[in-house]
C-alpha cells in the first residue's frame, strides 16, 4: 500500500514537472535596481541596533563598539550613496546612433529638410523626429 502510494507520489511529482513549462509559471516583477541595496540598508540599521544594546548592555568594549559602529555607518553611507545615485539618476536608454534626417538611407537622395518619407524614392527615412 505505502509503496503505491510513493510510486503514485512520484508519478505525480514527475508529471507537475514535465507540464509545468517555464512560461506556465507567472514571471514576478522586476525588482527595482536598488532593492537589493534597500535590504542591505535594513540589515545595517539592525545591525547598528544590535550593536548599541550589546554595548549597552556591556558586551562590547569601547574600542569594539567604535570600530563596529564606523564600520557599519561607512557601509551604509556607500549603499545610501548607491540607492540616491539609481533613483536620483535613471540612465536614459542609449541613443541609437541616428542616421542624418535629411538624407534617405535607401537611395542616399538628400534633402533641405528632414522628412519622413523620401521625397525620390517613397520608403520611409527611419526618423520620426
Ligand atoms: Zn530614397
Amino acid at each position: 500500500m505505502f509503496l503505491t502510494l510513493a510510486i503514485v507520489v512520484t508519478l505525480l511529482m514527475l508529471a507537475y514537472t514535465l507540464f509545468v513549462r517555464p512560461k506556465d509559471i507567472p514571471e514576478t516583477a522586476a525588482p527595482p535596481p536598488y532593492q537589493h541595496l534597500e535590504g542591505r540598508k535594513a540589515a545595517i540599521y539592525e545591525n547598528l541596533r544590535d550593536l548599541q544594546f550589546e554595548y549597552r548592555v556591556g558586551k562590547l568594549s569601547d574600542a569594539d563598539y567604535d570600530r563596529t559602529k564606523k564600520e557599519l555607518q561607512a557601509e551604509l553611507a556607500t549603499v545610501l550613496a548607491e540607492i540616491d545615485t539609481m533613483k536620483g539618476a535613471p540612465a536614459p536608454p542609449p541613443k541609437p546612433a541616428r542616421q542624418t534626417p535629411n538624407v534617405c538611407p535607401h537611395c542616399s537622395a538628400k534633402f533641405e529638410k528632414p522628412l519622413k518619407f523620401c521625397g525620390e524614392c517613397g520608403k520611409p527615412m527611419g526618423v520620426t523626429a
